[in-house]
């Protein structure tokens, strides 16, 4: 994908606040954080989403996000750690190059919310079963 930004920035291309790099991965300061320490993690090899990210850089991008929070949790001195990715435009997604945001909470901070909502026993019961019969 020579057009993807992402790409540029996890080849090194584009001048980052990197915090880690090993074969596989780049891991940046996100320009505009949720809270500072706030880090992404890009996989040098493209892939648009979850959807079409190969199982292997999955499992080794998840066992990253829990390198990257204990370090992000040491040097922020955080309460807590959100580990979030966005699939699509409709779930936030604004860079189609898969990537995990680590994002270091405060108790009481209104950095990540989102409305609950309540569903009835069968509402529960219908989507249970969809989902189980995929
Ligand atoms: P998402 O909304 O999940 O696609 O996340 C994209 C993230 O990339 C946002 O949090 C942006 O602030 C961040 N971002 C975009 N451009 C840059 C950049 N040049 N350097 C660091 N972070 C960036
Ligand atoms: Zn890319």
């Amino acid at each position: 994908m020579s057009d993807c930004f992402f790409c540029k920035i996890a080849k090194g291309e584009v001048p980052t606040n990197t915090v880690y790099e090993d074969d596989d991965f780049r891991v940046i300061l996100d320009i505009a954080p949720a809270n500072p320490g706030h880090c992404l993690i890009i996989p040098k090899k493209h892939s648009a989403n979850i959807y079409e990210t190969d199982d292997e850089v999955l499992a080794k991008a998840m066992v990253l996000a829990k390198k990257m929070a204990v370090k992000v949790k040491k040097a922020t001195g955080c309460d807590g750690v959100n580990i979030m990715q966005n699939n699509e435009e409709a779930a936030g997604q604004t860079v189609f190059h898969f990537h995990m945001h680590i994002i270091p909470r405060y108790d009481g901070d209104k950095a990540l919310s989102y409305k609950t909502m309540k569903q009835t026993d069968e509402e529960f019961a219908e989507m249970r079963q969809k989902i189980t019969a995929l």
